[in-house]
């Protein structure tokens, strides 16, 4: 069961579309999971368009009026990626909205092993200094303390982890930032598939963190 969602804060950006691309994808994975939060979007965005209809009332003349008729005549703009075809396990992993992201399917894409226990793909977004992340951990595996300069979102799509005294499970929306020093420990069972986004790089706070530092440019 989800337990873990984006406050009402970054429903309320997302919803007027005042968030980050990067932001905004970690929002719509987790709305495409997550039944109370999909159905909160609507009832945002429906109070949104009242309150733009109102000031659209009052400010739009008729020029600007045919403007965006004219628009809606337009054809639909082509997809930035074409949706690449998934096999069976890449669509059981992969919410809706984060499959336009990805050129392949997941055993296809060129991963990045950061140990034994972790692999890495950065998706090609790239927005300010955001990195933006499919990330999968081995069952039973524990990541290295760390902390952040800045936010770290992670959303869960497989399996789970228990991270100071919570446990994350599928669909579950985890924000951490530099108040937060912490070392996940992903679930037995089954690796633990996120899609991970930072707007800061990990700073590793344990003993081994200069001689790690260089491996672990998440
Ligand atoms: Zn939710």
């Amino acid at each position: 069961m989800i337990t873990h969602h984006p406050d009402t804060e970054l429903l309320l950006d997302y919803a007027t579309g005042a968030l980050t691309e990067p932001m905004a994808l970690s929002v719509a994975c987790h709305a495409s999971l997550c039944k109370a939060c999909a159905s909160e979007l609507k009832r945002l965005e429906a109070l949104g368009g009242t309150l733009l209809e109102q000031s659209d009332k009052a400010q739009m003349d008729a020029t600007s009026l045919n403007a965006v008729l004219n628009r809606l005549d337009d054809p639909e703009p082509e997809p930035l990626r074409p949706s690449a075809q998934f096999d069976a396990e890449s669509l059981r992993v992969l919410p809706m909205p984060l499959r336009d992201y990805l050129p392949a399917s997941l055993e296809a894409l060129n991963w990045r092993h950061i140990g034994s226990k972790v692999s890495q793909y950065n998706l090609d977004l790239h927005v300010g200094n955001y990195k933006i992340s499919l990330m999968r951990f081995k069952a039973g595996s524990a990541q290295p303390i760390h902390t952040h300069k800045g936010q770290e979102i992670t959303l869960v799509l497989t399996g789970g982890y228990t991270d100071q005294g919570h446990h994350f499970e599928v669909g579950d929306f985890d924000l951490k930032d530099t108040r937060h020093k912490h070392q996940p420990v992903v679930d037995s069972g089954e690796d633990c598939y996120a899609l991970v986004v930072m707007d800061a790089p990990v700073v590793l706070a344990g003993p081994f963190s200069r001689f790690l530092n260089p491996f672990i440019k998440l």
